[in-house]
């Protein structure tokens, strides 16, 4: 982006310099074309620099975007078998979401089942705690 603006930059002082040679040069018509170069660079250094403060903006908006999306996925704290919230909720699937970022809440399990894991995982079944 910025050599863009560097050469419309020198554009810009070559059409000058054209300017400058044209005082010698009678031709009202050449002067015309001449002016309405630099008209028409003007315009494009204008419409670059509002696209390269766009750019900018964009790219701090994905920053941020980028930023927010990483918080919510650290968000779970990984404690014996299981992953829990900073305000202790939980117990969710480990599984589940080291594999496909779903937060899946463990279901307790009662009764002599629970020989094999006092939690169940609804969506990928595993057996845990
Ligand atoms: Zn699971």
């Amino acid at each position: 982006m910025h050599s863009v603006i560097t050469s419309i930059n020198n554009a810009i002082t070559l059409a000058q310099r054209l300017r400058e040679i044209s005082k010698n040069i009678e031709d009202a018509e050449f002067k015309n074309v001449l002016a309405d170069l630099s008209i028409e660079m003007s315009d494009t250094k204008l419409a670059l620099a509002q696209v390269t403060e766009e750019n900018a903006e964009l790219k701090s908006e994905l920053t941020k975007l980028k930023h927010s999306r990483g918080e919510s996925q650290s968000d779970l704290i990984f404690k014996e078998f299981a992953y829990y919230t900073d305000s202790d909720d939980g117990p969710f699937c480990s599984g589940c979401y080291d594999s496909k970022k779903q937060k899946i809440r463990l279901s307790p399990v009662t009764g002599h089942f629970a020989t094999f894991g006092r939690f169940k995982c609804p969506s990928c079944e595993q057996r845990c705690g």
